[in-house]
């Protein structure tokens, strides 16, 4: 049996039936927010036992055990299907964990749940329009998680391709994400995610980027049979002068899975900003590439994705958008919201604000957490407590573990926790990286009481800068 002639264009037709015109998957590139995430990489869960109440510690979190018992019952109500139209809102003092509580909340919806966060003021920006940011911002918390089945041959050849991931393969310094699967009768080449198996051989041969590999159908094995000096570009493999490697049988199906979100097609599948005419290429020539996501496009994919749910080729997965410090949105964002929750392709929303009763943002109107009522409506509300010096001492040392800071003693985790308890837990959380600088240029391996004092005098917490700025407002141009 031979292998079928690989798809020509870089875009995925699903196997079953007819399918709907295709868009582009395979180039997909993630565009997930994974710094401002960073922070809380230690956040595995809520923590909560089986009867839903709070450990002590657990999940990564430590204390707000009301709070997240509250989030426990909320996850609940969301797997339940009990949330649609409504959002989550949590009010609590800044550093009460409302970022660590909805980012738990998330992973427990399930594993690979897209978790956007953002923040209000993120919608004022010269360029775009304010509800074109929220909706990127919906459409980057909604997953779409594709199966395909892939059929491997004996004699694949794959040439590797430099991507940024956080997969570790790879020479020269790089990492790879992607491989680029050339079938031998081909014309073209095929972009295809393997499964971890074939990642693991991939490392045990120590394979770089511009390898040319070759699977063993069979057993996944991985033999290095060549370089190729050309990375992700169409090669004619009928030249053979890559790798003359026997035809072979179809050996294997097995199932690809890729997640994506809905923004990470909308990027990909955008076209260049700017018209095709000369004078608009010179134009933008040696700036960097702008694509414009419209609204007509969106509406392509939507409809191809419902197209690929119906054939049961993609499954959607609705994440978690989190919007902090809400208040700082306009009646125009609001009523975007309003809307946006009834629409049966919305992700889950959780908002969070610092603020009691004040404006609505561009009003005088006075509300609740400065939310109109009828959004405030639509809202369960969580309330976060401020930390006791215990549980913050805990969350510190937790951080420092997590960047693999050694905390000898008690004296620097007091010293943290009173900078904590003086500044904010997130600037206390802040300061373990710059202080272990300081630390490690005296030649030290652990973290002292000293360094964070040394650290906590080069730098200022946001309190302590909005204080000067006060203090010496003349001296600044306003
Ligand atoms: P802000 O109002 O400033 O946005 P926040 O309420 O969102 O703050 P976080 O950013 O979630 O607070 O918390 C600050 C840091 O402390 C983060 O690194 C977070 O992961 C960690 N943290 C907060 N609460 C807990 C907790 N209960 N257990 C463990 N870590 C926590």
């Amino acid at each position: 049996q031979q292998p079928p002639e690989p798809n020509a264009q870089p875009s995925k037709t699903p196997e079953a039936g007819s399918a709907p015109s295709t868009m582009k998957i395979d180039d997909v590139r993630s565009t997930a927010k994974a710094q401002r995430i960073a922070a809380h990489s230690h956040v595995k869960g809520l923590g909560l036992n089986p009867t839903g109440t709070a450990m002590q510690m657990g999940g990564g979190l430590v204390g707000q055990e009301q709070a997240r018992e509250a989030a426990g019952i909320v996850v609940e109500l969301i797997k339940t299907k009990k949330m649609a139209g409504r959002a989550l809102l949590l009010a609590g003092g800044m550093g009460t964990g409302k970022t660590a509580l909805a980012l738990a909340i998330a992973q427990e919806l399930g594993s690979k749940i897209p978790f956007c966060p953002m923040v209000g003021s993120e919608v004022y920006s010269s360029e775009v329009k304010k509800t074109e940011v929220l909706m990127e911002n919906f459409r980057r918390a909604i997953g779409l998680r594709i199966k395909e089945s892939k059929e491997v041959f004996e004699g694949e050849v794959i040439e590797l391709t430099p991507e940024e991931t956080e997969n570790p393969l790879g020479g020269y310094g790089k990492t790879i994400s992607q491989v680029v699967i050339g079938l031998k009768a081909g014309r073209g080449t095929k972009q295809l995610k393997l499964d971890p198996s074939i990642y693991e051989s991939l490392q045990k041969e120590r394979v770089c980027i511009g390898d040319v590999i070759y699977i063993e159908a069979n057993s996944g094995a991985v033999k290095r049979v060549g370089r190729s000096d050309v990375y992700a570009t169409e090669f004619d493999l009928e030249a053979e002068e890559y790798v003359p490697l026997p035809k072979g049988d179809v050996h294997k199906k097995k199932e690809v899975v890729q997640d994506v979100t809905l923004h990470d097609l909308d990027v990909a599948n955008a076209r260049p900003q700017g018209g095709r005419d000369i004078i608009s290429m010179l134009n933008q020539m040696g700036k960097p590439k702008k694509t414009e996501i419209t609204e007509k496009l969106r509406a392509e994919i939507n409809k191809i994705v419902s197209g690929y749910i119906d054939q049961g080729v993609a499954e959607l997965v609705p994440g978690v958008l989190f919007i902090d410090e809400v208040h700082m949105l306009d009646l125009e964002c609001f009523a975007f919201l309003n809307r946006a929750l009834e629409s049966n392709l919305a992700p889950i929303v959780i908002f969070a604000t610092n603020r009691g009763m004040t404006e609505v943002s561009g009003t005088d109107m006075r509300a609740p957490h400065g939310i109109p009522v009828d959004l405030l409506d639509r809202c369960l509300i969580i309330r976060t407590h401020p930390y006791s010096m215990e549980d913050i001492a805990v969350i510190i040392q937790i951080r420092a573990k997590v960047e693999d800071i050694i905390l000898k003693d008690d004296n620097v985790v007091a010293a943290l926790v009173e900078v904590a308890a003086r500044t904010s837990l997130r600037y206390a959380t802040q300061l373990l990286t710059p202080a272990s600088i300081l630390s490690s240029v005296k030649g030290q391996d652990h973290l002292t009481a000293a360094d964070v004092k040394e650290a906590d005098g080069l730098f200022y917490d946001a309190k302590a800068s909005a204080r000067i700025l006060i203090e010496s407002a003349s001296k600044y141009i306003s």
